[in-house]
């Protein structure tokens, strides 16, 4: 027994899962969905003083939420092929947070999902009903300054090495640009069309200004020699959004001082005809 649970949490897999599963417990219960075992990639089995038991998610695996217990009813499997979010969120996080994976694996209605979340917002109601009128309200105080600081000067310059120059030019267009985008597509798309559109704008006019500086000679020589363009990347990374992402990341940190002077030129461009961010969305 001892060997065989031994090998087991070595090398886990379904078929032997069910079989220990099965010889050794009782009123197991099956996937809702495929009525196989419910078996995740941590279902494993420990032994101690000869008693076995289960550890990782099980069928006996609850979920409490406003205290009521729900049962895990389907396995990891089911879930991957239900659900488009697990395929997306590393598996170790499923169950971390109230979504939809969980909705999903332990049947909690989308309501009380929704009112969970409405209670994990960071709001000052929230905090104050976490820690306490007193040390809510200071947690909140804290959370609102933090926020602050990230678009201050100072914030800006810690984190980017901003100088004076580019934090006022990148306060102007971003009460331009960033409102318009967030008017078309409100606050969470707007600001991600916005940070999008940077990232772009920043990619080809790290090649604009590397062109305009060393000449086109010295850009192909550059791309012949790190092999860093789009052709090499999509052989690289075959699909084209990832060879963009990687390719804007190289950009991004090559050459910090090229990309400094190119986000001030780029934002001056953008408050001539910001109107061109239409096009984008
Ligand atoms: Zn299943």
């Amino acid at each position: 027994m001892k060997k065989l649970i031994r090998d087991f949490n070595k090398n886990p897999n379904k078929i032997e899962y069910k079989s220990i599963l099965e010889s050794n417990f009782n009123e197991v219960k099956y996937c809702k969905t495929c009525n196989d075992v419910i078996f995740y990639y941590d279902s494993k089995f420990k032994l101690i003083n000869n008693i076995i038991s289960l550890i990782g998610k099980n069928f006996n695996t609850k979920k409490t939420v406003f205290g009521v217990e729900y049962q895990l009813l389907h396995c990891e499997d089911c879930v991957r092929f239900k659900i488009d979010k697990a395929k997306k969120l590393n598996r170790a996080k499923w169950f971390n947070t109230s979504n939809e994976v969980s909705s999903f694996a332990f049947n909690i209605p989308k309501n009380i999902i929704d009112k969970k979340n409405q209670n994990l917002a960071v709001t000052l109601e929230n905090m104050i009903l976490k820690y306490g009128k007193q040390e809510g309200s200071i947690k909140w105080n804290e959370y609102v300054e933090k926020q602050r600081y990230k678009n201050t000067f100072e914030g800006k310059q810690e984190k980017y090495g901003w100088t004076k120059d580019q934090f006022d030019c990148f306060n102007k267009t971003r009460s331009v640009t960033l409102e318009h985008l967030i008017l078309k597509h409100g606050d969470y798309k707007g600001t991600l069309k916005w940070e999008e559109y940077l990232q772009k704008q920043r990619l080809t006019k790290s090649k604009d200004y590397v062109i305009k500086k060393y000449g086109m000679d010295y850009w192909n020589e550059l791309n012949a020699k790190k092999t860093h363009d789009y052709a090499n990347y999509m052989r690289l990374y075959k699909e084209h959004d990832i060879a963009i992402k990687k390719l804007e990341d190289f950009y991004s940190t090559f050459q910090k001082n090229i990309t400094l002077i190119i986000l001030v030129k780029m934002i001056e461009n953008m408050e001539k005809n910001y109107l061109m961010v239409d096009g984008f969305g």
